[in-house]
């Protein structure tokens, strides 16, 4: 319920500009946002890799109103590729194509992402793609699965929640992307996604079976303990050694299950958001951990 309520409040505009300019909400975007700029990202980033951790760089932002703000984001990425090359080798960046156009013009956003994956191929940067709300779901989808010949290499989130998923997975015939796989962080309608924890649970279990026998290179982005330990009996069981599949998580979560993993030889990367446009990645944050709340609202009335 009460996380229902903050997924819709992420959509707020005026929320959105009553509490991102709010100065006592900092404490709470410190614990989720590397910082505001390209430069303090990439300093979480090298600390990160003298814990033995991997990063993936998100540049916050998502549902851009106009195609200029489409380009600027693009140019924003490649500039943070082409950083990581120099600074943060073996880091990757997560980007929301709803950030380079999606909902304004789906072949802009193409374009976009092209532009973005040959500047990333070119310096030897891994782009991910996230998975983002069923309204743009299936063109992002689409949208990858064009790019994916060109730049196989290419990671796409898919969400455990959403009803249409394995049909999603089986419908690549030809190659077998790269999977980063969530639960699924946003507000969806009953019929199209599982509402219920324990279901989306048991999904992701059976997901992790499926992908660790179908695709290459698997990432499990969750920090739940029991979708962990599956993933790793999985693995194990489908031959594959603690190298050849990754532990993904968000910055600020777990870092003790984080740490743990790396002291047991696997690997883990850790998503890494940085920039101003915080608000609607806080608020899914919240939404998450509905405990968080409590310690949110204090901040804002100021106790
Ligand atoms: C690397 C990464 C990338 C992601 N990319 C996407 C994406 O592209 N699209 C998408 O829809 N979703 C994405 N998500 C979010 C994901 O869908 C879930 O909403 C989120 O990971 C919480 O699910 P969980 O598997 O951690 O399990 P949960 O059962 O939600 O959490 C397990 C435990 O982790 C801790 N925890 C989880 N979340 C928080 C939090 N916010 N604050 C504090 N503690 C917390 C708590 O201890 C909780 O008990 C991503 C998550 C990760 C880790």
């Amino acid at each position: 319920m009460i996380s229902d309520l903050l997924l819709r409040a992420a959509k707020n505009k005026k929320l959105e500009n009553l509490v991102s300019g709010h100065p006592l909400t900092k404490g709470l975007v410190h614990r989720y946002v590397a910082g505001v700029s390209l430069d303090e990202a990439i300093g979480v980033a090298q600390r990160m890799n003298s814990e033995g951790i991997d990063v993936s760089l998100d540049l916050l932002g998502e549902q851009v109103e106009d195609l200029a703000e489409s380009t600027a984001a693009t140019d924003q990425y490649i500039e943070t590729v082409q950083a990581i090359s120099d600074r943060a080798p073996g880091a990757t960046v997560s980007v929301k194509l709803s950030q380079l156009g999606m909902a304004v013009d789906p072949q802009a956003c193409a374009k976009n992402l092209d532009r973005l994956l040959e500047a990333s191929a070119a310096v030897g940067v891994v782009v991910e793609v996230d998975m983002e709300h069923s309204s743009v779901g299936r063109p992002t989808l689409e949208t990858f699965r064009e790019a994916l010949p060109r730049y196989p290499q290419t990671r796409v989130a898919i969400q455990a929640a959403m009803r249409r998923t394995p049909e999603d997975l089986e419908s690549f015939t030809d190659i077998k992307p790269r999977l980063r796989l969530v639960k699924g962080a946003y507000d969806e309608p009953l019929g199209r996604a599982l509402r219920d924890r324990k279901e989306i649970t048991a999904q992701y279990l059976f997901l992790t079976d499926w992908i660790v026998a179908h695709c290459p290179d698997p990432a499990f982005g969750t920090h739940d303990d029991v979708c962990i330990e599956h993933a790793k009996k999985a693995a194990a069981a489908a031959g594959l050694g603690k190298r050849d599949f990754e532990f993904q998580m968000l910055y600020g979560v777990r870092r003790d299950v984080q740490r743990h993993l790396v002291r047991e030889g696997y690997r883990v990367r850790v998503y890494v958001p940085f920039g101003t446009q915080w608000y609607p990645y806080l608020m899914r944050r919240m939404a998450e951990r509905p405990a968080n709340l409590l310690f949110f609202l204090r901040s804002v009335v100021g106790r």
